[in-house]
């Protein structure tokens, strides 16, 4: 199937083509006309499937024919919420990209930065607005945002968004929007209060499911390290240094956790940043553009800041700490091996930590490639013991939590 046979508009093909995009992937395939149709659709697709084009170029094309009315009457007709900054960003981009050549506004909301030039151009008027659901709500209640109008509401990233505790502020967004609105809710994975929340929402929607598990698997060389918590750090930079080459992200479960690792990291000489909740909306895109520029090649991230965000053409992932949550593997992982490339990702597993690996093999129905042979093996007895340097590690104390990451407990990503 190629763009044309989707039934877009010209500007909106031209802007497509000139991204360089041949064809369209399978999730557009199949969501781009249901959307054209105006139906409700639950999407289950991760981030690397295509999924911000699948809903952003059919919105464009349905706001198309309208897009020349005076700017100043511009009202908000499509709405795409997201959970997080970089996300919300990041679909801003795409639709500016997209609509290129058409007259629509768009612009982006979120917290953590002033909102007065927001205001300024919401009072201008856009067409289509992104937003997290804080800042949205707070520019509502100061009657800058007006929701009458929407026509297509997106919810970007469901499971996310419900796992942050947005779930009464989506319910809200939804009510302060007309009642006769297109509702397109896209999640990678479809867990039961996901259900709920469409079925209080949604009216009759049709389903697409684009598995990514199968081939994300078959791509990434997916290897498993035993090693005792006490020795992660030593195994992490042996191989740095021996192994692991290119363009790496490195999860950690908590915000402690990242920053721990990020000053080992720069103590040893890698050049490395990396993004959580805690930091500023400011610092976290300047270590997203240096990592995408070239400028450092590790990024160490926990799974909420780094959900969504396009980092392509990663050589490695490696699981410092491994996720509780076995579809959280499946996201990190599918982070490398994009578009038929392949990649590796290295998981550095902990006595208590055996039970995630099991769960994740159920998942994947992949058994991971156990690597015995390094230095700091969880069973001493099974293989000797060769602490190369025992200066490089950091002087961490045993126990993974600083009396820090305990007072943070309320937000630990
Ligand atoms: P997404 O899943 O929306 O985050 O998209 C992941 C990446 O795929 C982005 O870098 C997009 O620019 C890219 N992409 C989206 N649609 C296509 C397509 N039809 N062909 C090639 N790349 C695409």
């Amino acid at each position: 199937m190629s763009f044309k046979d989707l039934q877009l508009n010209r500007p909106i093909l031209r802007a497509v083509a000139e991204t360089g995009y041949d064809n369209p992937t399978l999730v557009q395939e199949k969501t781009i006309p249901l959307v054209l149709n105006k139906k409700d659709i639950i999407v289950s697709a991760q981030t690397g499937t295509g999924k911000t084009a699948a809903f952003a170029l059919p919105i464009l094309q349905l706001l198309f024919d309208r897009q020349d009315v005076a700017k100043k009457g511009k009202t908000i007709k499509a709405l795409i919420v997201s959970p997080t900054r970089e996300l919300a960003l990041q679909i801003e981009e795409n639709f500016k990209t997209y609509s290129t050549y058409t007259n629509l506004r768009s612009t982006v909301v979120f917290g953590g930065i002033s909102i007065e030039p927001q205001k300024d151009i919401l009072k201008k008027g856009v067409d289509i607005l992104i937003a997290t659901p804080g800042r949205l709500l707070d520019l509502h209640k100061q009657d800058i945002v007006n929701l009458d109008y929407v026509e297509t509401l997106v919810l970007d990233e469901a499971d996310l968004m419900l796992d942050m505790g947005f779930i009464d502020d989506v319910k809200k967004i939804e009510r302060l929007c007309t009642r006769e609105k297109q509702i397109l809710l896209f999640s990678a994975t479809i867990p039961y209060k996901v259900e709920q929340l469409a079925s209080s929402i949604l009216t009759s929607p049709e389903r697409i499911e684009v598995a990514q598990n199968s081939s994300t698997s078959k791509n990434v060389n997916q290897l498993l390290y035993y090693v005792p918590k006490r020795n992660k750090i030593e195994l992490c930079l042996h191989l740095l240094r021996n192994t692991i080459k290119g363009r790496i992200i490195i999860f950690r479960r908590t915000k402690f956790g990242v920053d721990k690792l990020e000053k080992t990291l720069l103590k040893n000489g890698y050049k490395v940043d990396s993004i959580h909740g805690d930091k500023s909306q400011t610092t976290r895109q300047e270590a997203l553009n240096k990592f995408k520029k070239g400028d450092v090649n590790i990024l160490i991230a926990t799974d909420v800041a780094a959900r969504g965000i396009d980092i392509s053409n990663l050589d490695a992932v490696v699981n410092f700490d491994l996720p509780n949550v076995p579809e959280t593997y499946v996201h990190r992982i599918g982070r490398t091996a994009r578009a038929g490339k392949s990649g590796i990702a290295y998981s550095l597993c902990s006595a208590d930590e055996k039970s995630y690996i099991q769960s994740i093999q159920q998942l994947i129905l992949l058994q991971l490639d156990v690597i015995e042979d390094h230095p700091y093996p969880l069973d001493p007895k099974a293989k000797p013991i060769i602490h190369k340097s025992k200066k490089t590690g950091s002087k961490h104390k045993k126990g993974r939590k600083s009396v820090a990451s305990k007072k943070k407990k309320k937000r630990w990503y």
